[in-house]
């Protein structure tokens, strides 16, 4: 926990900040000179002076995607200054005068209208290529690369994946309006998507960025994070089963994370348009399949909890480099004849041991036991193992 407290400060600016109260009958400025010497009852009676007729006892703020984040302790007042000042840093970085940090004191509807008209601006395709500057590569699939990139107008930080696709005019509309779905997911669970657009052969669609990247290159995830991470996913996957869309690419690299705790899933296939065209330039093999998708038969729901059923062992034992040793084909095999796969008994709490399966996956006695809505737990592992990768990266560079 000490880690993570450190890295949040570590990452937090110590230069002078101006904190916006926003309260129904107007807002109200406060300069904090030194805001890592701040707490959260000294931000309460601040609060309560501009606010005396209400009981006031937490306050929120809004994150990149306008989600409201609730705020009740030094520890949550340490997450949201060090999230204020990276955005800080990111306009500044972008030639921007920074917003100053707005905290909400109530839930009027009035505010929840507004974080709705933010969605709404900002997911009406209003991103276009020049407002976008990329920055680092993230990663590079099948598909395309992803890269992190700064919208200018919008003042946040994006993932923006790039893939190239050489179809006709046409395709490229039908992929456009398939993807307008994507507009109306809105789930804490699944990246929000901000954009789609066209250049030349390439198409760019832009989400919310999470700066814990995907679950790929974590591994060996201890139960009880996990546990959290699961029911995320199974929340999410709900919910996108609820839209009639399968994911179809449930695997670790498309489960992320984020400093803050939040776990959503990306990637899935609402186009198959889109589907089918990367399809086309597709290498490898997928391990995550669900035997009957392999056989060529009919799938549906079931075959998205297969797959998170096997990324789930996966990220807790690291068992799947030893599949991958198989031959393509072969791995496909085995998939198809043999038994489902099985965690070693001695080693794992009898309930991530029990199968997944459709029809109880949210009674499922694991998702049961960590469905306490905890984000503290994956937020402090994230900050942990990311604080761990920058050591050992600083090592190898001396
Ligand atoms: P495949 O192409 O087989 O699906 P993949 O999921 O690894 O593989 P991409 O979807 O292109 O490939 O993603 C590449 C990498 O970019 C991911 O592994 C992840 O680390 C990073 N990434 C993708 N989306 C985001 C995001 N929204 N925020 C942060 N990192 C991201
Ligand atoms: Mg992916």
């Amino acid at each position: 926990m000490l880690a993570c407290i450190v890295s949040k400060l570590l990452a937090m600016n110590t230069e002078a900040i101006v904190i916006r109260i926003k309260t129904p009958t107007g807002d109200m400025d406060s300069s904090v000179d030194c805001p890592s010497l701040l707490n959260f009852n000294d931000l309460l009676v601040a609060i309560r002076d501009v606010m005396p007729e209400a009981t006031v006892t937490a306050f929120e703020y809004e994150d990149e995607v306008g989600d409201r984040i609730t705020v009740r302790s030094d520890e949550e007042l340490k997450a949201m200054l060090s999230y204020y000042c990276n955005t800080m840093n990111e306009q500044r970085m972008n030639g921007l005068l920074p917003d100053p940090l707005l905290i909400y004191c109530f839930l009027s509807s009035s505010l929840k209208k507004s974080s709705a008209e933010l969605k709404r601006i900002l997911t009406n395709g209003q991103i276009n290529a020049q407002d976008i500057h990329y920055q680092e590569q993230l990663g590079h699939g099948n598909g395309g690369t992803v890269y992190k990139a700064y919208h200018v107008h919008g003042k946040r930080v994006l993932a923006v994946k790039v893939i190239p696709l050489d179809i006709t005019v046409e395709l490229q509309k039908q992929i456009m309006s398939e993807l307008e779905i994507l507009y109306k997911c809105d789930s804490p669970y699944i990246i929000t998507f901000f954009s789609a657009f066209f250049v030349e052969n390439r198409i760019s669609i832009c989400t919310e960025f999470m700066d814990g990247g995907s679950l790929d290159v974590y591994k060996r995830i201890p139960e009880h994070v996990l546990g959290r991470i699961a029911v995320a996913v199974v929340k999410g996957l709900t919910y996108l089963w609820s839209l009639k869309i399968l994911h179809r690419d449930v695997k670790p690299s498309n489960m992320l994370v984020n400093t803050r705790g939040r776990v959503k899933l990306c990637d899935f296939g609402v186009s198959t348009q889109l589907v089918n065209s990367i399809a086309k330039t597709y290498v490898g093999t997928n391990a995550y399949m669900a035997p009957e998708r392999i056989s060529g038969e009919q799938y549906g729901i079931h075959a998205d909890v297969w797959s998170a059923g096997i990324s789930f062992m996966e990220l807790t034992c690291f068992f799947l480099p030893v599949l991958l040793l198989f031959q393509p084909l072969q791995l496909l095999q085995c998939i198809v004849d043999e038994d489902p796969p099985v965690l070693p008994v001695s080693q794992f709490s009898e309930k991530i041991i029990k199968r997944l399966c459709f029809s109880f996956i949210q009674d499922h006695p694991f998702i049961v036991q960590y469905n306490d809505g905890n984000a503290e737990v994956v937020s402090m592992w994230v900050c942990r193992c990311l604080e761990e990768r920058r050591a050992q990266l600083a090592q190898g560079r001396m």
